[in-house]
């Protein structure tokens, strides 16, 4: 997996001040994506485990709320299966951590087992670790600056509860 950028206190990608990883590799081809760059998979650069101690290390001060991984999209099968592995990691090393993510795929049509696209072996891991889910694609007609956390009004942020997938 590839990343274009960590940001170490980011204000505007969650609650909280958070630090924000931007993953590389997206799909979706939103229309009006203002990160067009961040589509190719090899944007930026590696992921590797300097990058995981990094993130880990910048999570620790006490003003820092959790991580944010947005992208791209951290739910391209390349990216989770990287992804889901680290966020279980971050989970277990820094407890009191929330765990955003983003994703231009829909939750409960695309990350559902057997017929969601997007759908993969370590999905369901990776959607267990979350607390807070942002799902859906970009749709221009549909933006609002007005929104916290979303560019447009189909987006949905979903909060998990535990260990399961289900939003409350
Ligand atoms: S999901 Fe995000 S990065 Fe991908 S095309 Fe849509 S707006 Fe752009």
């Amino acid at each position: 997996m590839y990343y274009g950028t960590i940001k170490k206190t980011d204000i505007a990608n969650g609650e909280g001040v958070r630090v924000s990883l931007f993953v590389s590799g997206c799909r979706n081809c939103c229309k009006g994506c203002f990160n067009r760059e961040t589509w190719n998979f090899r944007y930026g650069r590696e992921f590797t485990g300097e990058t995981e101690a990094e993130l880990i290390s910048l999570l620790q001060p006490d003003y820092i709320a959790g991580l944010t991984v947005l992208g791209g999209d951290p739910f391209e099968e390349e990216n989770q299966r990287v992804l889901a592995p680290f966020l279980e990691r971050v989970k277990r090393t820094c407890p009191g951590k929330t765990i955003w993510c983003y994703t231009g795929y829909v939750w409960d049509r695309d990350l559902v087992p057997e017929t969601g696209r997007k759908h993969c072996e370590v999905t369901d891991r990776m959607l267990a670790v979350l607390d807070v889910l942002v799902d859906g694609p970009f749709i221009e007609a549909e933006k609002d600056i007005s929104l916290q956390f979303r560019g447009s009004k189909n987006q949905r942020i979903l909060r998990f509860t535990g260990s399961t997938s289900e939003p409350n």
